[in-house]
């Protein structure tokens, strides 16, 4: 047996002669079976709508107990989401387009409309209501979500954005439409290129993603996730773009905080042991690459630390090696690389910089730290640091070897009495 779709109708019209034309088209339907109700009243409508749902009313403007515009206004707030073809009289296309505004579905011209037509509005009218309903269910997604969303036409002039890009962006809807989301959102902060590869992509039909620094209505910068889809008609042209952008400010400031703990010391704030020995090893590097470069290593210790320690303890210890780290900051130059290797063992890299130069920043530096001084309880504690000097060398097998070498160094300016700065000499020899 072949499925025949069921359609209920409520007939609301006082004029039986007009209501039995109804009956009789609808009945004559083979795919379709209208389930028909027939009432002559508003109020026998409202009887109707509280027992059964229908899903479609017909309704005759004028009643026993009302007429005109007013009828559909009534019917309207009975009849809630049901949809409302109106019966109108000839020669009253006016009054019909009136209806149309006020929210009925269609319209028909009594005793004029045929079986075919009847029907056709019937089913266009519920595929209407069900695609409206559709509508608003995707519209209600699309303002509900996080993510900021924005529609433009082909040429990214904004028509539609939702309650999230106004969060995110601080521009109305109404402020929006109309412009561009380059002009509005613009940080400069991303290069010409960058663009000019994003609209490469989308003008080929294809989806594109990337991360962008844009700016808001009040001026401060944000970072987002762009996601941008064309929309093409059928017959393969862009019509729309819709952009998707999620707010990836927190996550950046949060990769930017696990970046500097991944790299630094945590007492003293410089780079650790890792950064410091990545870097001596690009500088090896480009050493070997280029015939002009050339770059020193410092290796520094503190002089007897271990008593700092013992005599005023590890607070006071501390304080030392974070006013020692001070001292390398405020004196180095911004292409040096200073850095804590552990314990009280420090190491600066000095590009571009030969033993001759290097040894004028090192006896720099050794001075200051004679000269400066931390507090323990009202009392000066003075300390000093031993400096081992060694330039890296394209014989170097690779950068441990210049470690070794400022090492040895270091080791002889201990040897041979602390506070003082020690060059690399081939004949040193490393314990
Ligand atoms: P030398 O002149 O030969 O370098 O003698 P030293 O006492 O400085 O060297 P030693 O290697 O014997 O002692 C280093 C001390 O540094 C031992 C250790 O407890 C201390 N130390 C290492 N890390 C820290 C730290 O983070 N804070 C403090 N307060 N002390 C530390
Ligand atoms: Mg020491
Ligand atoms: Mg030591």
């Amino acid at each position: 047996m072949s499925h025949v779709e069921t359609i209920k109708v409520l007939l609301i019209e006082d004029e039986p002669g007009d209501a039995e034309l109804v009956k009789i088209r609808l009945k004559n339907s083979k795919v379709i079976f209208f389930q028909l109700t027939w009432v002559e009243t508003l109020t026998d409508a409202k009887i109707q709508l509280t027992k059964q749902r229908f899903n479609v009313l017909l309704l005759d403007l004028s009643l026993p107990d009302s007429s005109g515009l007013e009828t559909l206004k009534k019917a309207q707030i009975i009849a809630t989401e049901t949809p409302i073809i109106v019966l109108t009289g000839q020669n009253n296309t006016d009054f019909a387009l009136k209806a149309l505004k006020i929210g009925a579905a269609d319209y028909l011209v009594k005793g004029d409309f045929s079986e075919d037509s009847l029907i056709r509005t019937i089913r266009y009218t519920l595929q209407r209501t069900k695609m409206e309903k559709q509508n608003q269910l995707l519209v209600a997604a699309l303002k509900a979500t996080a993510n900021g969303i924005i529609i433009t036409d082909r040429k990214s002039v904004i028509k539609w954005a939702n309650p999230a890009f106004t969060k995110l962006t601080g521009y109305t809807l109404k402020e929006a439409i109309g412009n561009k989301p380059s002009e509005l959102l613009k940080s400069s902060q991303q290069t010409k290129p960058y663009y000019q590869q994003m609209w490469q992509t989308l003008l080929a039909g294809k989806p594109w993603r990337g991360e962008i620094i844009n700016q808001r209505k009040d001026g401060s910068l944000y970072n987002e996730e762009l996601n941008i889809a064309p929309v093409l008609n059928k017959g393969g042209a862009i019509e729309h773009f819709i952009g998707i952008k999620e707010d990836i400010s927190p996550r950046k400031r949060m990769e930017e905080k696990l970046k500097i703990l991944a790299n630094t010391d945590p007492l003293t704030g410089l780079f650790n042991r890792r950064v410091f020995l990545e870097r001596l090893e690009e500088e090896t590097e480009r050493l070997n690459r280029s015939e002009k470069h050339c770059a020193t290593l410092l290796m520094l210790d503190l002089d007897f630390f271990k008593q700092v320690n013992d005599n005023y303890g590890h607070a006071t210890g501390d304080k030392v090696l974070c006013s020692f780290a001070k001292i390398l900051t405020t004196r180095l130059r911004s292409i040096d690389l200073a850095a804590r290797l552990g314990g009280e063992e420090f190491a600066i890299l000095l590009p571009s910089t030969t033993t001759k130069g290097a040894l004028i920043i090192a006896e720099r530096l050794r001075l200051n730290v004679a000269n400066n001084s931390v507090e323990h309880r009202n009392y000066k504690v003075k300390f000093t640091v031993s400096i081992g000097i060694a330039e890296l060398s394209k014989k170097d097998n690779d950068y441990e070897d210049v470690l070794h070498r400022a090492d040895a160094a270091l080791y002889t300016a201990k040897d041979k009495g602390r506070n003082q700065s020690c060059l690399f000499s081939p004949i040193q020899k490393r314990n």
